[in-house]
């Protein structure tokens, strides 16, 4: 399987919530996490780059806290402007990790 397709498929998930036409889904729809989660999250793009599993050390867990303390919807979107910052900051880190994954393909 292909790292930097997983993750750019990240990448455009995050785009669509930002974007407003889609919500977060958290491990249901997350593309790394249908193929690496299985309960122990292992061997993930985003845990290799932080060190840390289940997204710890990455920007989800804002946004992840501000959905539930803020707005406490079972759908996780943009509500407010503080949504949109967290959603682009999501995105701008799945991008970190593509271009990442690919210099250090690159360089073998
Ligand atoms: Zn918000």
């Amino acid at each position: 399987m292909n790292k930097i397709k997983i993750m750019e498929a990240s990448v455009r998930k995050w785009n669509r919530i930002i974007a407003g036409k889609s919500s977060d889904g958290g491990i249901l729809d997350c593309p790394p996490c249908r193929i690496f989660y299985m309960a122990v999250c292992f061997g993930c793009p985003i845990a290799q780059y932080t060190g840390k599993k289940f997204c710890r050390g990455s920007p989800y867990g804002r946004w992840y806290w501000h959905q539930n303390n803020e707005h406490g919807h079972m759908r996780k979107k943009v509500y407010c402007p503080e949504c949109l910052r967290l959603a682009t900051e999501m995105r701008d880190f799945m991008i970190e990790i593509v271009e990442d994954l690919k210099s250090k393909k690159a360089q073998t």
